[in-house]
């Protein structure tokens, strides 16, 4: 069974563990840069992007990680996950991992709807629509040529893909579709 690391330094690791393992897979913590050499696919959860990055810094996680990438394996990331892999980031000069062609606001919901939910139709994933949970989300405001759409809500894209990267600015880890997931697992079941 392939290995699927969910990067646990900080933000909702443990709700992506238990997905996991409700989808069948083998979910590994991953805390320091001897995990990456272990795993098949990695997700990178919600929390607070400049911590995770901080700490992706000091655990000295960059490199690795981005050869991980470049070795074609597939990569995750839920809301504070999908700004870290983001080439730009508006306003915020910060860690990042710069391996997605797009550029994204944080936090850019407003306030009065800092953290909502709503459903996003999803047809590549089925006829139901996903329960997007959207918490202090990030927009994305540009995506590059290769970066293909997946999902939009309000005229903005929430559910992407660049070859084997995928994001979500909501997270299905909080809902009981496994869908998200499954998708995902895909990837790492078809990768190198
Ligand atoms: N607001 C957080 C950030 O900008 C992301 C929130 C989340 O991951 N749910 O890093």
């Amino acid at each position: 069974m392939k290995k699927i690391g969910v990067l646990a330094l900080q933000g909702d690791f443990s709700k992506h563990m238990k997905t996991l393992t409700a989808a069948g897979a083998c979910g590994v913590e991953v805390r320091e840069s001897s995990d990456i050499e272990k795993i098949d696919g990695l997700i990178l959860p919600g929390g607070e992007s400049t911590t995770i990055g901080k700490l992706l810094e000091r655990y000295r996680m960059i490199e690795p990680l981005k050869q991980f990438a470049a070795a074609g394996k597939p990569i995750y990331g839920t809301c504070a996950g999908g700004i870290l892999l983001a080439k730009n980031i508006e306003k915020y000069n910060q860690v990042k991992l710069d391996l997605l062609d797009i550029t994204i606001a944080r936090n850019a919901y407003g306030r009065q709807i800092e953290s909502f939910e709503a459903d996003i139709p999803a047809p590549s994933l089925g006829e139901l629509p996903l329960r997007g949970v959207f918490i202090r989300a990030p927009v994305i405001t540009r995506m590059g040529k290769g970066v293909e759409l997946i999902a939009q809500f309000g005229g903005s894209p929430v559910f992407i893909r660049q070859g084997n990267i995928i994001v979500t600015t909501f997270h299905p880890e909080l809902t009981d579709d496994l869908r998200v997931h499954r998708f995902f697992l895909s990837l790492a079941q078809d990768g190198p």
